[in-house]
């Protein structure tokens, strides 16, 4: 018979000291909310077999498919700036891994399914608000095109969740790429346990970087390629209005997917400054500083990684600066190429990022929303009468004018019709991204109601993030506010 879960784990087959094998905690009546059809189908999974009772019980933890090895990986990390060297999964169990349609490797982990050795205080649980939240985040980013963890299936477990009050309990099932952190290295680098890291960066070298593997330096390499797809996706994160919210070093990917979606949220007017997690309170991970903490996070990987980088210390650290080297022009070659992109400019001139950068004060002085100036300047590239459409965003609409004729000019200078660069800049400034004041209340509707409606409905406008859908205008306004004053909140 065919397994229902062609399981393949790697991870697993490491020394026991990478991971503490654990059993899901049953839940007393599980209930699928949403399936991700189109995932399960890529992961090579029957999507029919995955919503029928049985594939829920799976989905819910309360029984183990065949092949299944359920592991908590260990990680360390720096929270906030402060070292903690032992973190852990503690309400995530590594199921497996399978080997995708495309052949790529994907860790499927339940999250939410009681306790592990790694918990510490907390209950292994999650509850349903957050579980959607993350679903729908997640699953908006992969559809704007950026790296990212996905969502396979989010599952209401019957019990309650002990917070502030009492609230629904949900499992999410995640796929990723691997679920290595900055942290993972930082756990054997904090026990001076140098065959572990060892094992751990040939396990990454060839689960993600190949290509380095056959480097003649082949942790330098790893080292660098970590470093390159960090710039790439932090770039793309600021070029969509994406805060993380908790980038410690046990939340960053080394594989360079966005992972773990707690206080997470997009800006709605433009500020650098902008921070919406509650518990964030020197602004360490706020909108603009996220180039240089995921600098500071792959620095800390550096760290780990000196002993397999040259046995002499002080060498060492020159070959960790010198990989590190590439991280700032790589993120602004990603970041102002892709702004260049959203004004309709497929070369790269001189002044352009000042053209750009000019924009972006401006629009942080006149609180303009972020998603809709650029939105609305793809209809302006198109037509000037859309102007007013922009203009209207800014306090002071005139600010706007002044800038505009300096980008009309620089426009000129492009090849292309007017037609065919505006669809370049709808394909690239999205029109739909998982609005704050949308999303409380698709978790309000869930969590007060039942009622999964407006989930269904967000996730499929959000599915389509690129294209005018008029009938769903309501989910691209911007909340009158501008989203001041919103707040997120971590590990609910
Ligand atoms: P996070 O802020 O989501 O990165 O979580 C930091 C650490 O706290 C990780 O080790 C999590 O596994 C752990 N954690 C968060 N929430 C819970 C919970 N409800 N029960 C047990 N561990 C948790
Ligand atoms: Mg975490
Ligand atoms: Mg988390």
């Amino acid at each position: 018979m065919k397994p229902q879960i062609p399981f393949d784990n790697s991870y697993a087959r490491l020394p026991d000291r990478f991971f503490a094998r654990t059993q899901p905690t049953p839940v007393p009546e599980p209930q699928l909310i949403h399936l991700n059809r189109a995932l399960a189908l890529n992961l090579g999974l029957d999507p029919d077999w995955l919503a029928s009772a049985d594939g829920t019980e799976i989905l819910a933890g309360n029984r183990l498919a065949e092949g299944s090895e359920p592991i908590a990986t260990a990680y360390a990390g720096h929270q906030f700036g402060n070292f903690v060297p032992q973190l852990g999964d503690g309400r995530a169990l590594l199921l497996g891994e399978i080997l995708d349609r495309d052949g790529q490797r994907r860790d499927i982990q339940l999250k939410g399914s009681g306790p592990t050795p790694f918990s510490r205080r907390g209950d292994g649980r999650a509850a349903l608000g957050p579980v959607l939240r993350e679903y729908l985040v997640s699953e908006a980013m992969a559809a704007l095109g950026i790296p990212t963890t996905r969502a396979l299936a989010a599952v209401a477990t019957g019990g309650r969740v002990v917070r502030e009050t009492l609230l629904p309990g949900a499992v999410l099932t995640r796929v990723a790429a691997s679920h290595i952190r900055v942290g993972t290295f930082q756990f054997f680098a904090a026990r001076d346990d140098i065959a572990g890291l060892r094992a751990l960066a040939d396990h990454v070298l060839e689960r993600h970087y190949p290509e380095a593997r056959a480097a003649e330096k082949p942790y330098r390499a790893l080292l660098a390629d970590v470093a390159a797809r960090q710039a790439d996706l932090v770039a793309r994160w600021l070029l969509v209005g994406f805060i993380h919210g908790v980038m410690n070093t046990d939340n960053m990917s080394v594989a360079g997917e966005t992972i773990d979606y707690g206080p997470c949220a997009f800006m709605d007017a433009y500020h650098p400054r902008t921070v919406f997690s509650s518990i964030d309170q020197h602004a360490r991970y706020a909108y603009g500083a996220q180039p240089q903490i995921a600098l500071w996070n792959l620095s800390r990987l550096a760290e780990a990684l000196l002993p397999l980088l040259d046995p002499d210390e002080p060498r060492a650290v020159t070959e960790a600066e010198e990989a590190l080297g590439s991280f700032g022009p790589r993120f602004e070659a990603a970041f102002h190429g892709g702004l260049n992109r959203k004004l309709g400019l497929a070369t790269m001139q001189d002044g352009d990022p000042a053209l750009a950068g000019d924009l972006l004060k401006l629009m942080a002085e006149n609180q303009a929303d972020f998603t809709l100036t650029f939105r609305n300047l793809s209809r302006a590239c198109e037509a000037a009468e859309a102007d007013e459409a922009v203009r209207s965003l800014f306090v002071d609409p005139t600010a706007y004018d002044r800038w505009a004729v300096r980008w009309r000019q620089r426009q000129a200078e492009e090849p292309g019709d007017a037609a065919s660069k505006a669809a370049a800049m709808r394909a690239v400034n999205p029109a739909f991204i998982p609005r704050n004041h949308r999303v409380e209340e698709m978790i309000e509707a869930a969590v007060e109601r039942a009622d999964f409606a407006p989930f269904e409905d967000l996730l499929a406008v959000l599915s389509r993030p690129y294209e005018d859908q008029p009938m769903h205008a309501r989910y691209a306004e911007a909340p009158r506010d501008g989203g001041i004053g919103y707040r997120t909140f971590c590990g609910t």
